[in-house]
């Protein structure tokens, strides 16, 4: 990564934490891209009784050059997050590990094939993202298995994948998701990524295998990210040394490299709340004719009455069951 090495930071000012390594952090004034080295001095109020790393890439810091010879400066306050995602660690302390903090977009990725999703996931998932507030995008990728490249016609088109692709978009978009399809392989929808990414702080995420670093290589060939190097040490339990860092997209645009990471802890949520982070649940649930309602057993629920109706995905709904009824097992599911 280019450190700005001895070239001096003399200005007091905001940045954002591009990368954590130990008790160095790397800063940068974005959109410029000039990491320079920042550590924590003085008197510094952290919160690390519920979180091991109390400042985490994406975080916006205000710094001091300490002066004299030292190109270090010194991280004075953390400005507050407008979001971060988190994962339990895995020692049976209650801290959590923030994985990176003001993002702008998470990017979902999931494959209908090879590996095939479960809906069951995506939901809980999204039901994350809702709950910690971050936006989110699915990418259906691997299209070409079903989608046959544009001047050869359909002939390579799976038609059993090609429904399952179409159910699939109605399912997420008719909730209220935005749904991209990509390939890699053929390029296609690459640079509608592009610039869902231009400017903004993203992530990608999803199970292994799904495309996630050839989806980052293709916005930006020069970033060659040796994730599997870095997950298979995480693999081997060491996840709380894990640094993630970020990386600037040469099509503008910051990525978070989040090694080995699938998928999120779900903050702790009452019962009665579960339905406002499904945004179609949560669009009608004032016409339900209890407030609270869980949507499950109360007469004249709005809710129900839309599954019926077909307007509510009755997968969704059922993801939506399953969630009620685990009390907090899938809570872990994220490696
Ligand atoms: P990650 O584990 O999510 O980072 O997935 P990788 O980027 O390592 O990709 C897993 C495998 O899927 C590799 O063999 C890729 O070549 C392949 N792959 C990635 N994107 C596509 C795509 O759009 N189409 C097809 N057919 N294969 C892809
Ligand atoms: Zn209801």
């Amino acid at each position: 990564m280019p450190v700005s090495g001895k070239e001096k930071v003399f200005e007091t000012g905001q940045a954002v934490v591009v990368k954590h390594t130990g008790s160095h952090y790397l800063l940068s004034r974005l959109p410029e891209w000039k990491p320079f080295l920042a550590v924590i001095k003085g008197k510094l109020r952290l919160d690390t009784t519920t979180t091991t790393n109390p400042i985490a890439v994406g975080d916006v810091v205000e710094y001091e050059d300490l002066g004299g010879r030292e190109s270090v400066c010194s991280i004075k306050k953390i400005l507050p997050r407008k979001n971060c995602i988190v994962r339990r660690s895995t020692n049976l302390s209650r801290q959590n590990h923030v994985i990176a903090a003001n993002i702008d977009r998470v990017f979902l990725t999931i494959t209908l094939r090879d590996p095939e999703v479960k809906l069951q996931f995506v939901d809980r998932f999204l039901v994350t993202c809702e709950a910690y507030g971050v936006p989110v995008t699915i990418l259906l990728n691997k299209a070409d298995l079903y989608r046959g490249e544009e001047n050869q016609g359909d002939c390579l088109a799976d038609e059993d994948l090609a429904q399952m692709a179409a159910g699939f978009i109605q399912i997420y978009s008719g909730a209220g998701y935005q749904v991209l399809e990509t390939s890699v392989k053929t390029g296609y929808n690459i640079d509608r990524l592009r610039e869902l990414c231009k400017d903004k702080v993203v992530l990608f995420s999803g199970q292994s295998g799904v495309g996630k670093s050839s989806l980052v290589n293709a916005l930006d060939p020069s970033l060659n990210l040796k994730t599997a190097e870095i997950s298979q040490a995480h693999l081997q339990g060491r996840h709380t040394t894990t640094f993630y860092q970020m990386h600037p997209l040469s099509c503008g645009g910051f990525v978070v490299d989040t090694p080995g990471i699938r998928g999120f802890g779900l903050v702790d949520f009452k019962k009665e709340e579960l339905s406002n982070f499904f945004p179609e649940m949560l669009r009608i649930e004032d016409n339900c004719r209890f407030a609270p309602c869980t949507h499950t057993h109360e007469p004249g629920c709005a809710v129900k009455e839309a599954v019926e109706k077909g307007e509510i995905s009755p997968l969704r709904y059922s993801s939506y069951l399953a969630m009620l009824e685990d009390d907090g097992k899938y809570r872990e599911g994220d490696e």
